[in-house]
């Protein structure tokens, strides 16, 4: 099936109308789930409608992936049964021996997969600063760097990386580009316009919205070959979304960017307000112009800087003590829902983690900013007072 387009009008109203969506039986506006595993073969063995098996391609996720295609620009799209499904069917789509750069922080859990699973597979996995340029194209390998990985901004310190200018230097050496672009959403930024490959998203997050459905997408500015081993490798390896979450993720990417638009607001009044606390050592949030990636931010990120930030406390300790004085901000991994969460990211990363352990991570839901900066800011004295 191809991807239905709907241009001429902004993101925000495609994703509220699917795309003007009607179902052409009922002129029903929402779609049906259709629930069906198989489909009738025709009686001279052919498969007109195009669908046989649910594994392979169900109605009810094609709607979503059209949508997801549209509103990232791309050619096509795939949802999967969740970010890891959708990020790890890239790096299958590859072969053992191919080389591959990676960010050196970035959603631990892929990179341990990467560390691990992956290298055992045969992937050469290098570890590289994907804010300077000069390391990327220094470990770039003409011919043999296939993938290049980027994740921006970059879980949970937020680094920026200039998608056009890696694209450009990935390109030159024949190397394919592709982005986990969760916590930018299409509201904020469109990788494939900056000459990325393939988009990723852990749609659990900003798409989805609601903290109730774990899903992963992948969209691709091309169908070409490579396209096609991935769409192989979700078929054969299975990580299909069910037709249920997937209506249920539709139904929230329809308020997408009236969320990301209000997360984003919410944030950055909240990351200014907390780079004036004495008692903060550092803020991490694309949109201050204090931080580092901020200039390509700008440019990248034309919808805004996004609903996640961190926090740098004096240490480990009062950390934890923030977070355990909270009441609004509920002490919870993941990110991107309505309900704004904190997290002491060092704690479930583990031993191995590069991320300070002074270090808090907040995804700011929609609740009223103010608010949400009060209750850190009460923590924040109740846990200094309390080490006192
Ligand atoms: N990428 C990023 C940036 C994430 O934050 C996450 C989950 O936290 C993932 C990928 C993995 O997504 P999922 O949990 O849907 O498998």
């Amino acid at each position: 099936m191809s991807v239905k387009r709907s241009s001429g009008y902004s993101l925000q109203t495609r994703v509220a109308q699917a795309l003007s969506y009607v179902e052409p039986n009922t002129q029903g506006l929402v779609p049906p789930t259709y629930n069906s595993t198989t489909y009738l073969r025709d009686a001279d063995n052919q498969y007109r409608s195009g669908l046989v098996y649910s594994r392979a391609d169900n109605p009810t996720y094609r709607i979503v992936e059209s949508v997801l295609a549209d509103i990232e620009e791309g050619a096509d799209a795939l949802l999967f049964s969740s970010g890891m499904a959708a990020a790890v069917t890239v790096f299958q789509a590859l072969r053992p021996g191919d080389h591959v750069l990676a960010p050196k922080v970035m959603y631990w859990a892929l990179r341990n997969w990467l560390l691990t699973l992956g290298t055992e597979w045969g992937l050469q996995i290098e570890l590289v600063d994907m804010d300077d340029l000069a390391a990327i194209e220094k470990a770039l390998v003409a011919g043999k760097t296939k993938l290049v990985w980027l994740e921006t901004p970059g879980n949970p310190l937020w680094t920026i990386s200039d998608i056009q200018a890696i694209s450009a230097l990935a390109h030159a050496a024949g190397a394919k580009v592709a982005v986990d672009s969760t916590c930018a959403t299409p509201v904020l930024s469109l990788p494939i316009s900056l000459g990325a490959d393939i988009v990723m998203h852990s749609a659990t997050k900003y798409l989805n919205g609601h903290s109730d459905v774990i899903a992963g997408a992948l969209i691709t500015a091309e169908d070409n070959d490579f396209w096609q081993r991935i769409r192989m490798v979700r078929k054969q390896g299975g990580a299909v979304l069910s037709p249920s979450d997937a209506n249920q993720l539709l139904r929230g990417m329809r308020t997408l960017e009236l969320r990301v638009r209000q997360s984003a607001q919410s944030a950055q009044i909240i990351a200014e307000k907390l780079e004036s606390l004495a008692a903060v050592k550092a803020v991490l949030y694309p949109g201050l112009p204090s931080f580092p990636g901020h200039d390509i931010a700008l440019r990248q990120m034309p919808g805004g800087f996004g609903g996640m930030l961190s926090v740098r406390l004096s240490n480990e300790t009062i950390a934890i003590k923030v977070a355990a004085a909270t009441q609004l901000w509920k002490r919870a991994t993941s990110l991107g829902g309505v309900e704004s969460l904190i997290e002491h990211r060092a704690s479930i990363e583990g031993l191995d983690s590069p991320v300070p352990s002074d270090l808090l991570r907040l995804s700011v839901g929609i609740e009223d900013a103010d608010e949400l900066f009060n209750d850190l800011q009460q923590a924040i004295e109740a846990a200094i007072s309390a080490s006192e």
